[in-house]
């Protein structure tokens, strides 16, 4: 099933023209509309009809979160504020926050692009969606609900947290979608399991998971536990929010709605465009959206891109999973590590739990990480000579990963603090400045 078949599996070359028209209408408003365009474009030597084919977008300057941040917080908005009718913010844990305004029109196509990833996880206007993102400034919640107000599914807006509840909710309303955070579907399942419930006692048959990273091997071990299909979604607030890419059933690749958001991969150091099949840095562009379009939007998220048709019959572009972003990076040693790195190693391991925290320090002047994993109770064991080999075998599995030797304490179950949100998975205690 597909959801609009129209723009889903649309024909190549109309597809490109379509992208140019739109491409062509949104930097010409984002011109006269935003005065930080205007002057970026300006200071580029870059005139709106300077776009002639999609390729000439490599004119146009970047867009990057500090510009959003500076604009901070309706710098960006390319409407009369009365036009805006919801809007959204990153939390800012990293610095000071970004905000994303809706026009009615950009909910609308927001609930578009979302009906066409429910549809990809096998949803119709019969089911039931357990929506466990949080709802508030968080796209999540609001993002999914849109979604399954589209589509006519039934969304339960549970929002995260209150796994009792959560339970509870799956079981009585027989809930046959469940939409959340990767570590809280993880979460979920090992409360399910905990509370004595059985997969027979589950409608569940399908995960809509995003908003952080994680690996295939967790969504192995979250299918196992769920005994559902888990699909990757990605988006993010500064475009829209959830449902930019969606996986679909071939889980090969991310579908991104490129009729509303045009992607290219860049170098991140050289900047330069980069071909299909080349990993580098995702850059988006709004075709369609009115209330805050952005153009050529750094998302530092690493990832690749794929223009060939789908065995699913979709036309759009997909990319890769996305194994990290440059700020998820840490330097050890030296050494670029990437989290996922270590999540697809230590749960390559029989035994291990994806709860893991990575701990890294500067005791003196030398980088040390030590990554704490929880075992299940059956590997764990008080026995210490057969737990030193355990450890290191997975701290031999990660060498292989990672070219570094890091220390590992197997922990017990439930000592890691388990997140309703995003998962914490990295602690950094060098205090250094980025
Ligand atoms: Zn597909």
């Amino acid at each position: 099933m597909i959801y609009n078949e129209k723009y889903e599996s649309m024909d190549l070359n109309e597809k490109k023209e379509l992208q140019l028209r739109r491409l062509k209408k949104m930097v010409k408003t984002v011109y006269e509309k935003v005065p930080f365009y205007k002057k970026k474009f300006d200071a580029a030597g870059f005139k709106p009809e300077d776009l002639e084919t999609l390729k000439d977008i490599e004119k146009i300057p970047f867009t990057t979160k500090t510009d959003l941040r500076e604009a901070y917080p309706f710098g960006m908005f390319a409407v009369d504020e009365d036009e805006i009718i919801e809007i959204h913010s990153t939390s800012g844990t990293t610095g000071k926050p970004t905000v994303a305004g809706y026009t009615k029109k950009d909910i609308k196509i927001w609930g578009e692009i979302i009906a066409r990833g429910i549809v990809m996880a096998g949803g119709t206007k019969k089911d039931i969606i357990q929506n466990a993102y949080g709802y508030g400034l968080f796209t999540g919640g609001m993002g999914i609900h849109h979604g399954g107000y589209k589509l006519g599914a039934n969304v339960v807006p549970m929002s995260a947290g209150n796994t009792k509840r959560q339970l509870e909710i799956m079981v009585d309303f027989q809930s046959t979608i469940l939409s959340c955070t990767p570590s809280y579907a993880m979460y979920l399942a090992e409360s399910i399991e905990k509370a004595g419930i059985k997969k027979s006692d589950l409608a569940l048959k399908s995960g809509i998971f995003g908003a952080e990273m994680w690996t295939e091997e967790m969504r192995d071990k979250i299918e196992d536990k769920l005994g559902i299909t888990a699909l990757n979604i990605y988006g993010l607030t500064e475009l829209t929010g959830p449902g930019v890419a969606m996986e679909c059933m071939a889980k090969s690749g991310l579908h991104i709605s490129d009729d509303h958001f045009y992607p290219e991969i860049i170098d991140p150091k050289t900047k330069k465009p980069l071909d299909d099949g080349q990993e580098g840095e995702l850059v988006l562009t709004t075709l369609t959206k009115e209330g805050m379009p952005i153009i050529r939007f750094r998302t530092k998220d690493l990832t690749s891109i794929n223009h060939e048709k789908c065995e699913c019959g979709r036309t759009t572009a997909r990319i890769s999973r996305l194994n990290g972003r440059t700020d998820d990076m840490i330097k050890i040693r030296g050494v670029i590590v990437f989290p996922s790195q270590i999540e697809a190693a230590l749960l390559k391991i029989d035994g291990l739990t994806p709860n893991y925290q990575i701990i890294v320090s500067r005791p003196e002047s030398l980088d040390e990480v030590e990554i704490l994993v929880e075992a299940t109770a059956t590997l764990f064991s008080d026995e210490m000579k057969k737990m030193e080999e355990i450890e290191n075998k997975i701290a031999n599995e990660i060498k292989k990963e990672i070219g570094l030797r890091v220390k590992i304490r197997i922990v017990e179950s439930e000592s890691i603090p388990r997140s309703e949100g995003k998962a914490v998975r990295v602690i950094d205690n060098r205090h250094l400045t980025k």
